[in-house]
């Protein structure tokens, strides 16, 4: 899938900037620019591609600079970057729950991945070589909120909806009524394939229809091209798919290693990041099952990489 960077005029002040080819870590932002004053959705994993963004917005906001930052959830790869933003006058933005975990344990968890001796090392070094990690100051939201927030941007409508938990525990949707935009974070991944980190699977496909019923006309993934509402259904097409096959084989009484094996998955097999079926699955049964222990980020992750590497997690 070839797309650029950016920025991408969405229409009404709205833009996007996008990283390709939007794999692990490789997330999208949005600007949205009023008069006077601009909101930035997200900023990236490290400092350098953050600066990158904020340099490639430049332009658009040397007279509309940015006062409002909203963090769509609490994975580093929207967030990391946050204190090139900070500052006096600049209002951080993010649920009640995304805020929780926006900790430095969070940042040095990630620092610590590519250093260790087992498959998960294995499977993320390459990853974590595109990205450098040092200089990073955890920068916390300033202003939390559960629910819905509506904000006047220099004139401009932007309405922050939280559905989360779903993909991470405070998922937010920005929705810019103007412009027909609905920046989506995790909940949309286009190109990839989607993951279910918190869940449950069924909250991923409520976000779903949430975001499909304020008929965008754009969508921002966060990770990915551009998309609409098309793209947006195939999302939910997989997520529909995974949730049904997983529950035959759970009520068949398969183990959850025997569900991800024999799910056909190849309606799905262009999309890249295939491993996350491990996580997904995992968290369908989960659900399934109140008694079964809840797995933590660690294991969900490390069942990714043990997929992708071929490997016994
Ligand atoms: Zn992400």
């Amino acid at each position: 899938m070839t797309y650029d960077k950016g920025p991408h005029d969405l229409g009404a002040g709205s833009f996007a900037w996008l990283v390709p080819e939007g794999h692990w870590g490789e997330s999208n932002t949005g600007l949205v620019r009023g008069d006077g004053e601009s909101l930035l959705v997200d900023t990236l994993y490290d400092l350098d591609h953050t600066q990158e963004m904020l340099d490639g917005y430049a332009p658009l906001t040397v007279d509309h600079p940015i006062r409002t930052l909203v963090n769509t959830h609490s994975d580093g790869d929207h967030w990391f970057g946050n204190q090139l933003v900070a500052g006096e006058g600049v209002e951080i933005i993010a649920s009640d729950a995304a805020a929780a975990s926006m900790t430095q344990h969070n940042v040095d968890e990630m620092i610590a991945l590519p250093h260790r001796h087992d498959h998960v090392g294995d499977f993320i070094r390459p990853i974590a070589a595109n990205f450098d990690l040092s200089g990073i100051v955890p920068t916390p939201p300033t202003h939390t909120f559960s629910g819905h927030l509506d904000l006047d941007i220099g004139g401009r409508e932007v309405r922050l909806i939280e559905v989360g938990p779903a993909h991470t525990d405070g998922d937010v949707l920005i929705h810019v009524p103007e412009a027909g935009v609905v920046y989506t974070g995790d909940i949309v991944f286009i190109g990839g394939a989607p993951l279910v980190w918190t869940g449950p699977i069924s909250a991923c496909i409520a976000a779903i229809d949430q975001i499909l019923a304020l008929e965008p006309t754009v969508v921002v993934p966060g990770h990915g091209p551009l998309t609409d509402s098309k793209g947006v259904r195939r999302v939910r097409d997989y997520l529909e798919h995974v949730a049904t096959e997983a529950t035959v084989r759970f009520r068949a009484g398969l183990t959850v290693e025997e569900a991800i094996d024999s799910i056909d998955m190849s309606a799905f097999a262009d999309l890249s990041e295939q491993g996350r079926i491990a996580a997904n699955v995992l968290n369908v049964y989960e659900e399934l099952d109140p008694e079964r222990p809840r797995a933590d980020r660690g294991e969900q992750f490390s069942r990714i990489a043990a997929w992708e590497l071929g490997v016994t997690a």
